[in-house]
């Protein structure tokens, strides 16, 4: 869907990008990982042609974007940043409208998409259609965003740490909301961010950058299990491991077993379990469905995730 090859950006004589190439899937969710200034952003702005490329080749749903119109390209590229980049004098409706707009599409078309988006983001469209930005929080204004950038279809997203300026606790459902949209939907995204537990919780792959340079590109268990090398050991400092297990529902690996009445699993992930196991002490968990031991949390680290990307 996206595709980079020998792909370089200089800015004078600094090399911002160097030579990387990848492939990003049809509704993969690849996520750029790495330190701030490692080339991340100027990865992202080169496919939507914000950044001229200096060498190398870029291809877009197979076609190269030196022979795309930069405006048409952008066009279909859904496109967030941290700072949302909202505009502050137009309604919510508005800002969600922008693109649909910009593509003729009808007057009704556009209204009804307004809502379904707004409805998709969690936002309810009579309460929230008429403000203005500045009247949103931090999470509703990145809720917002996300919707523009999703409001005229595009099969591709491009993000920019979008979720940066968001408190903690939003922050973590707005990334569990939008991973199972993205899903859903089945949207290509290519997402840049500083934060590990972000990228262990979302990503189908991870791209680890420094420097300009692809180190490592793999599943989240690949990297965390099989790190390339001690830069991206370091980078995940040993606790990559527990943000895996939170990938994983908890009801997936229990041990079924019949005629037990306790409480039920519910939606807790492996993580949470491992805690309670430690926590409590026990060697077995139990639920009505079956049973947890430290042999199914290893098993689940073990087994192979290479379908995370269908
Ligand atoms: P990241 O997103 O990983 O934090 P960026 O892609 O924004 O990093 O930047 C990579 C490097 O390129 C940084 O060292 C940054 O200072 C430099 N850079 C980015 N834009 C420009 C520019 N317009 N002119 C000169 N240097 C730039």
């Amino acid at each position: 869907m996206i595709s980079l090859k020998d792909v370089t950006k200089k800015y004078d004589d600094f090399t911002a990008v160097d030579s990387i190439s990848m492939n990003i899937k049809k509704g993969e969710l690849m996520v750029i990982l790495g330190p701030s200034g490692c080339g991340k952003s100027t990865t992202l702005r080169l496919i939507n042609k914000m950044v001229p490329l200096t060498k190398g080749t870029i291809k877009v749903r197979g076609r190269n974007i030196d022979d795309i119109d930069d405006v048409d390209l952008r066009k279909s590229i859904g496109y967030v940043i941290q700072s949302i980049g909202l505009f502050p004098h137009m309604s919510v409706a508005r800002n969600i409208g922008t693109v649909p707009n910009l593509l003729n599409w009808e007057k009704e078309i556009i209204e009804n998409k307004i809502d379904e988006m707004l409805r998709l983001v969690g936002l309810s469209p009579e309460k929230y259609k008429d403000k203005k930005p500045s009247q949103l929080s931090g999470g509703e204004a990145q809720r917002v965003g996300v919707a523009r950038a999703l409001a005229s279809d595009p099969d591709i997203v491009l993000m920019d740490e979008p979720f940066g300026a968001v408190d903690p606790i939003n922050r973590l459902r707005l990334q569990r909301e939008f991973r199972q949209i993205q899903k859903s939907l089945n949207k290509t995204v290519l997402f840049v961010t500083h934060d590990v537990d972000e990228a262990l919780l979302i990503a189908d792959r991870i791209c680890i950058m420094d420097h300009g340079k692809i180190i490592q590109i793999g599943s989240p268990e690949e990297i965390v299990l099989k790190p390339e090398n001690d830069f991206v050991r370091k980078f995940f400092k040993g606790e990559g491991v527990l943000n895996l297990l939170s990938r994983e529902k908890a009801i997936d690996y229990l041990v079924l077993e019949k005629n037990l009445e306790y409480e039920g699993v519910g939606d807790l992930n492996l993580r949470e379990a491992l805690s309670q196991l430690l926590s409590q002490g026990t060697e077995r968990l139990v639920f009505s469905e079956g049973f947890l031991t430290i042999n199914e949390i290893i098993i689940a680290l073990r087994s192979d995730k290479s379908d995370y990307t269908k």
